[in-house]
């Protein structure tokens, strides 16, 4: 396992809270814990991230979780509580950063907790790589886009994190409304993608899941484009043409 350091885990935790995760509050307001939750594909996911916490705090163990209507399993959990003096430090630090007066989500004002580890948890957690075959009467080709789920933040700070994501590491994300709200961060340009990459990729190396692999395989099939980059194809794509990761047959592109 590539462990990481407390601080990395604290960034880990930002990228968490930022994503899937949420502080949460007792009806008095107190904290009561952070809860992280996954899906049954995504235990490894889920186990990764309880094995790092675990290192530097002391969470509940894992149980399994069941869909509220049907009551079957559905994936599993585990919670970080209020209840002794590691795990109140970093939470506290959580909320300070993570949240506003009114409990709401925001995203930190101080800019500079962003770090790229932070972006890597927050893109296996909230973020996509769609790809969509798009045939064409000469050449097929796949089409993607890059994007990562923004929960309720206000559109000021989302601009400001995508300004500040541009100018510290050259990223190019743009804003994408779902109704009159800005819902997503997107990029659709595979050069903008690879500059994303190359800045995680230490970690999309070391940590990524084999059930998140689809988030970083960019299936370039050099016969087509002329160019290679078989670093972001995580599974054999961009020789055969087809994604193991997602489980789709792009062989007509080849
Ligand atoms: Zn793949």
């Amino acid at each position: 396992m590539y462990t990481l350091t407390k601080k990395q885990v604290t960034e880990m935790l930002i990228g968490c809270c930022l994503g899937d995760s949420c502080i949460e509050k007792r009806k008095s307001g107190d904290i009561n814990n952070i809860s992280f939750s996954h899906e049954k594909k995504q235990k490894d996911y889920l186990l990764y991230k309880y094995n790092c916490i675990s290192k530097y705090y002391y969470p509940n163990p894992i149980s399994k979780k069941e869909n509220k209507k049907t009551k079957d399993f559905s994936g599993f959990r585990f919670r970080l509580y209020y209840n002794n003096s590691s795990n109140k430090t970093i939470i506290d630090f959580l909320n300070k950063n993570l949240k506003n007066e009114n409990n709401e989500r925001i995203i930190p004002n101080d800019l500079s907790l962003i770090t790229p580890l932070v972006l890597y948890f927050w893109y296996l957690d909230d973020g996509y790589l769609s790809a969509r075959l798009i045939k064409r009467k000469n050449s097929n080709y796949v089409r993607k886009q890059l994007g990562i789920a923004l929960k309720s933040y206000s559109d000021e700070s989302i601009l400001k994190l995508i300004d500040y994501l541009k100018n510290k590491y050259s990223l190019n994300f743009k804003p994408k409304k779902v109704g009159n709200k800005i819902g997503w961060i997107t990029m659709d340009n595979k050069k903008d993608m690879i500059i994303f990459f190359d800045l995680i990729k230490e970690y999309i190396d070391n940590i990524t899941p084999e059930s998140l692999n689809y988030k970083f395989c960019l299936f370039e099939l050099p016969q087509t484009r002329g160019e290679t980059f078989p670093e972001y194809n995580r599974c054999n794509c961009f020789k055969t043409g087809i994604c193991k990761c997602r489980n789709k047959d792009f062989s007509v592109c080849i």
